[in-house]
């Protein structure tokens, strides 16, 4: 566990375009103070990477505030949880977040590269410290309280080929892990109703593995065989980051989405179920529970 907050060395220039805009948009990751947390910067309003702003959640996590936008924010929030990154400031000139390689790899591939830097101040946790559940439908999410963070998704897909799979994340072997390079899918027999309704504008092959049936388009196929599932957990890692910590728990998702990842942050703060704590008083707070 790390001891420090962190932030990055120096600024890092991130440019592409968003997934459903199609728009070009540039990213500057600016290093900053401890206890500042993730901040999004657009048009002069600071918007912070918390749960209280999270609004819009058709294929993709936004922000909202003050009439601005930021939209598809989880594989760069979960980039900046698999760094322990817990101040940095987002300056973004466009709508939507960059979607890259539709994984967070590039992300932490240029924030390595920048360099990442400890602050002086102790890194501060949000503890679940007893169980919540969240269902709708069919669909949960369950949170159990642990000293580390574990992440699970459990799919259950009528197609073949994912099927009904689960994976998992533990952050403590998360250099050994295929979930931060795991891309964002899709079915090719939604792709024309995501595009009648505006969202998909930038997508393509190039981000985002298509399939149809029980195939993959894309010429390259998977990356690894649970591709799908593994991005599944990716982006509940992204959405449980809005907590403005990084939680220490385990987390199943049976066929969760962002939505139902944003309802359950909010569920553990209404149901005061974490408790922020500096890493000192993490154990001892256990003991004593
Ligand atoms: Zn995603």
């Amino acid at each position: 566990m790390n001891r420090y907050q962190r932030t990055i060395k120096k600024e890092v220039k991130i440019s592409g375009i968003g997934l459903h805009s199609g728009k070009n948009v540039n990213l500057k990751l600016i290093p900053t103070e401890a206890n500042t947390g993730i901040v999004f910067i657009r048009n002069g309003v600071s918007i912070p990477a918390h749960v209280d702003y999270a609004n819009g959640f058709d294929f993709s996590t936004s922000l909202y505030k003050d009439g601005q936008w930021v939209k598809t924010i989880e594989h760069l929030m979960a980039a900046l949880f698999f760094l322990d990154i817990d101040n940095l400031f987002i300056e973004i000139d466009n709508e939507e977040v960059p979607i890259l390689d539709g994984s967070a790899k590039v992300f932490i591939e240029e924030i390595k590269r920048a360099g990442i830097k400890d602050l002086q101040e102790e890194k501060i946790f949000a503890v679940l410290t007893k169980e919540v559940k969240t269902t709708y439908e069919d669909r949960f999410i369950l949170g159990k309280p642990s000293l580390q963070f574990k992440a699970t998704y459990h799919a259950d897909y009528k197609n073949s080929i994912i099927g009904n799979k689960k994976a998992s994340y533990i952050h403590n072997n998360r250099f050994v892990s295929e979930i931060p390079n795991a891309r964002t899918y899709c079915f090719l027999e939604e792709v024309e109703f995501l595009r009648s309704k505006g969202l998909a504008q930038g997508g393509s092959l190039e981000n985002a593995v298509v399939i149809h049936e029980d195939k993959v388009i894309n010429p390259e196929g998977f990356r690894f065989e649970d591709e799908p599932v593994k991005h599944k957990v990716l982006d509940l890692i992204g959405d449980l980051y809005l907590i403005g910590h990084p939680l220490l728990g385990e987390f199943y998702s049976f066929k969760g989405g962002h939505r139902l990842n944003a309802a359950f942050v909010k569920d553990l703060i209404s149901q005061e179920a974490v408790e922020i704590l500096p890493v000192s008083e993490i154990s001892k707070e256990y003991i004593k529970a």
